[in-house]
């Protein structure tokens, strides 16, 4: 059951937790390990399964986002492009339920978010926990503040506040998600990118799932995912499974990792092409706010 020191399930409060994966980094926890590309699939900390709405989550970790200060990423960098098409999909779903207005990115990296969205006509802007990523964002002339939310530098109300691939890396979803619906217009709304554990490519590829990583440290489906929502004040408008796009170069690179060997250079050919991939193992999730919270 749950181990000396570790907390109730951070979805439901529920505080019967049984060790599913123990832990297998090596060494201590350093910001290296919290790099947006890293590639140790299968490597995490010691994950717990709630027995009362099923969520995974790295029970024995205390809060993590330091890690994140340190972060240095210039692969993420170099993979610009693509996540800027991927992003743009994430915002073509975002205005068909708020069509313009204040944006604000959490997590927000080196601003490829940020700047799709000024560009679609959104007053956008981003907060940052990483020193190096948030500089690349002022460099760029982006509105990119540095810390964690919520901040001073990034006060409400905003019409449409994003979470992409910020949710499966905090220790406690739940105050993230508040704290995001305090900093919401009446009208506005949350939109949540995670990645699905339920899905079949996570069935299929089970502990050697490719989010199974240090830097993951709860594990959603839809259904927590919703859980965790309503009990923040929130009622989904949709689920989506959104798309991602990689160059070829960085899909061959891959497919060598998950097969667990070293293979050789891709093709200058594949660098140059990008492939739109949808696994369909990532949730897109719209939240509104509803009056109360559990
Ligand atoms: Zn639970």
């Amino acid at each position: 059951m749950m181990p000396p020191g570790a907390r109730a399930c951070w979805v439901c409060g529920g505080e019967r937790l049984s060790l599913r994966k123990p832990a297998n980094y090596r060494g201590a926890l350093d910001s290296g390990a919290f790099a947006i590309t890293d590639t140790h699939y299968g490597v995490t900390a010691a994950i717990y399964e709630c027995a009362d709405c099923g969520f995974l989550q790295c029970a024995e970790l205390d809060d993590v986002t330091h890690f994140y200060e340190g972060v240095e990423d210039e692969a993420y960098e170099a993979g610009r492009a693509q996540r800027r098409l991927q992003l743009r999909r994430v915002l073509e779903n975002v205005r068909r339920h708020v069509p313009g207005g204040r944006l604000l990115d959490i997590g927000a990296a080196s601003g490829i978010l940020v700047a799709e969205a000024q560009q679609m006509g959104f007053r956008a802007e981003g907060v940052e926990p990483s020193r190096w990523l948030q500089r690349k964002a002022v460099e760029r002339g982006l509105p990119v503040h540095l810390g964690t939310f919520p901040n001073p530098s990034c006060e409400g109300p905003f019409d449409v506040i994003t979470l992409v691939d910020v949710i499966e890396h905090v220790t406690a979803p739940r105050c993230l998600l508040r704290a995001a619906r305090s900093a919401l217009a009446p009208h506005g709304i949350v939109a949540v990118v995670t990645p699905d554990v339920r899905s079949l490519a996570a069935r299929i590829m089970r502990w050697h799932w490719w989010h199974f990583r240090v830097a993951h440290v709860g594990y959603f489906d839809r259904r927590t995912l919703e859980r965790a929502a309503r009990r923040s004040g929130f009622v989904p408008l949709a689920f989506e499974r959104p798309g991602w796009f990689f160059s070829g170069g960085y899909l061959w690179d891959r497919a060598w990792k998950v097969l667990g060997l070293a293979g050789p250079r891709a093709p200058a050919v594949l660098e140059r092409v990008t492939i739109p991939l949808n696994l369909h193992d990532s949730l897109l999730a719209i939240l509104r706010p509803t009056g109360e919270t559990e």
